[in-house]
């Protein structure tokens, strides 16, 4: 399908850019040309986890991750092609990632300070501005099928911990599993590191959530998103994450807060962020983007951009976003080298990139 010239599909998440800190994407043509009979195109967008690593620190993951993506991405566009939800798109994809031993949600979730795993997830329909949220789960395989419950089953937002697994008991299709499903040997041995630095800085407070400082190489955060239009228009966002390694047991990040680390509004667009948490929550990250496109008519990428790029930057906070708006146009933006993500459009060709460094044929968009 044509979209005022714009052929955005083979353009989609090419992120190569002057700046290893400049990272957006070509963006399509802005919603106030929108001719009146336009009927937007479907797709579905992934991340799967911002941080500061280069094509060499993925190593042997890279591929195994490819193939996650992909099959996410695929699982989507399959729902989408047959005529289904966004919410549906999303929730699909992301169910897969989650998963995946590679990224940092659900089967592959980082440890907390105390070597526990606390998992966190949230959706939202743009249509409707329902949304649900989980937090703390200890025992849930899938947390976006538990948010996905919450939005639909209960009378409420956000649930947290045993009271959010109490809901999940109470209604059948929500698999429990035995803690132990949650170990792999790469978070848990991330774990060790960040205890072993705490070790030899002893002025840092214990358990304190650990980044790694701004352009250390293998930073890697691992959260997965999705956001998805349909064929009748509808946006879906959602985000699974195992929150950040050695986080202080009951530390809730921006993933499940809604309008910060997920949001999605037919009137302007949905996004999934991954980063830095506390900084996506003091920024309202999710809901600041779309208020822009809202209100200002900003196209979505440039939107992205004044948040990531600017404020986030300004103040610190590392991540990215994924987005799409209500027209179809894709955004991605990030201010740190990486951040896994990827893009199917209605012509079924999935595209999957992890840095600034493997940008594709179209080259840098830069501001
Ligand atoms: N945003 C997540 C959190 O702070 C981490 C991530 O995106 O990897 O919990």
């Amino acid at each position: 399908m044509k979209h005022l010239g714009v052929a955005l599909a083979s353009a989609v998440l090419v992120t190569a850019c002057s700046s290893p800190t400049t990272n957006s994407v070509p963006v399509a043509a802005a919603a106030s040309q929108t001719p009146a009979a336009f009927v937007p195109r479907s797709g579905i967008v992934i991340h799967a986890g911002a941080g500061n690593f280069t094509l060499a620190d993925l190593g042997e993951r890279r591929e195994p991750m490819r193939e996650a993506m992909t099959a996410a991405l695929m699982a989507g566009h399959n729902v989408l092609t047959r005529g289904g939800s966004s919410l549906d798109a999303v929730q699909t994809a992301i169910v897969i990632l989650e998963d995946s031993p590679y990224f940092n949600a659900g089967k592959g979730a980082v440890f907390n300070h105390e070597g526990k795993n606390e998992l966190d997830s949230s959706i939202m329909d743009g249509a409707t501005h329902r949304a649900g949220a989980v937090a703390g789960l200890r025992h849930i395989k899938n947390p976006v099928l538990l948010a996905r419950l919450v939005m639909e089953k209960s009378p409420h937002v956000m649930m947290v911990g045993e009271g959010a697994e109490a809901v999940a008991k109470e209604q059948s299709g929500i698999a429990f599993v035995d803690e132990k499903y949650f170990y792999t040997e790469r978070s848990w041995r991330a774990l060790q590191r960040e205890l072993e630095k705490e070790k030899a800085q002893p002025q840092k407070p214990s358990g304190s959530a650990q980044l790694q400082p701004p352009g250390s190489p293998g930073a890697y955060f691992g959260t997965v998103g999705a956001v998805a239009l349909d064929a009748k228009g509808n946006l879906a966002a959602a985000t699974s994450t195992g929150g950040m390694t050695n986080k202080r047991f009951g530390r809730v990040g921006d993933s499940p807060i809604i309008g910060a680390g997920t949001y999605a509004n037919n009137d302007s667009c949905a996004i999934s962020s991954t980063g830095h948490g506390e900084y996506f929550i003091r920024y309202t990250v999710a809901h600041d983007i779309c208020a822009r496109v809202e209100y200002k008519s900003e196209r979505v990428q440039a939107a992205a951009d004044a948040v990531v790029q600017d404020e986030l930057k300004k103040a610190g906070g590392e991540g990215g976003i994924i987005g799409m708006d209500h027209n179809g146009n894709v955004a991605a933006s990030f201010n740190t080298t990486g951040m896994s993500r990827g893009y199917v459009g209605e012509d079924g060709k999935p595209t999957v990139m992890f840095t600034t460094e493997d940008a594709g044929p179209l080259g840098p968009q830069t501001k």
